[in-house]
């Protein structure tokens, strides 16, 4: 799926929205601000980054002396790329190894599309012709290892597991001498995701970074957390909670296709100082895009 397709149920709300607005005003004034501000954040752009924005556009607004509110909508979406981008360019990419293993490491809450993604992600490495192995380090939710075998069998990459309530730890040192002897070019692992028990969480979290490291010099080579974006500001304080304890290297934003609050990618970003490198855009295992900041972007509106 495209990411425009991906990203119609959040256009068609956000842009439907702003045209309305645009339509509404004559010209542009405090008002037509402060309506844009409601559009906004309902489109989860998060509080702080909204105000940032919308100080941002009345100054440009201001200086290029604009005074018809449809070219406002232009100056939205460079400001937008602006906010995401922040002078840096490129930041979607995953770090892969052009020698050696790449080990990517997945971590989030049960029920966000970690499992999914991983069996995407696969598949998407193995199209660009690398060898890739998956771990089962979820051995705590009933059918997780299950779960990975079946996209493990749909994409036709094999799966290092142990039997379930095992140590994470030791299904992660099998993968990595797995994936080492295999000369495998791309490790990834799951991870459990309960939250109820945090700090058990975050120790065995730790503790399989830990044998990764030890295996693989300068592995992991990305700390990726997978948030639903349905879930929308509950998505943001998730990654407030991983953040805080993980290095968390970048997003895997899913789901896309089922909300109409696309903008908390912005606010990930601008609050949390992550960049989004994937999104999910439906169930199948093509559904899955690297992020594109001007395609993001266009793709609210256009
Ligand atoms: P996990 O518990 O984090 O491993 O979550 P799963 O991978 O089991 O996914 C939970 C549900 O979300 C499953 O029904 C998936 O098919 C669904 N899902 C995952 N990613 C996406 C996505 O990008 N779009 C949609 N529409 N559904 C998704």
């Amino acid at each position: 799926k495209k990411f425009k397709d991906g990203m119609t149920k959040t256009r068609e709300s956000f842009s439907g929205k702003v045209n309305d607005l645009v339509a509404r005003y004559r010209k542009v004034d405090e008002d037509f601000f402060e309506e844009l501000e409601e559009i906004l954040i309902s489109a989860d752009v998060g509080v702080s980054t909204v105000m940032e924005l919308i100080d941002e556009l009345k100054m440009e607004v201001k200086r290029r002396n604009i005074q018809d509110p449809k070219e406002v909508q232009d100056v939205i979406s460079e400001k937008l790329i602006e906010i995401y981008e922040s002078g840096q360019e490129h930041l979607s990419e995953v770090n892969i190894q052009k020698d050696g293993l790449t080990v990517i490491l997945f971590v989030g809450v049960n029920g966000v599309g970690k499992t999914t993604t991983i069996g995407k992600l696969a598949h998407k490495y193995k199209q660009e012709g690398k060898s890739v192995v998956m771990a089962a380090g979820d051995t705590f939710r009933a059918g997780a290892i299950e779960q990975l075998e079946v996209w493990g069998d749909r994409v036709g990459v094999s799966v290092i597991k142990q039997s379930a309530g095992s140590d994470p730890a030791a299904v992660m040192y099998d993968a990595v001498q797995a994936a080492k002897a295999r000369k495998a070019d791309v490790l990834l692992c799951d991870t459990a995701g309960r939250l109820q028990n945090k700090v058990n969480l975050m120790k065995e979290l730790e503790k399989v970074k830990r044998v990764i490291e030890r295996e693989v010099p300068g592995a992991p080579h990305e700390v990726l957390l997978v948030l639903d974006a349905t879930t929308g500001q509950n998505a943001l304080s998730q990654a407030k909670t991983f953040s805080e304890t993980t290095d968390v290297t970048g997003i895997v934003l899913t789901k896309l296709d089922g909300t109409a609050k696309g903008g908390i990618v912005i606010a990930i970003r601008n609050e949390l100082n992550l960049p989004v490198k994937f999104v999910g855009l439906g169930e199948k295992m093509d559904d899955l895009q690297q992020f594109q900041t001007e395609q993001y972007v266009y793709g609210l509106f256009a």
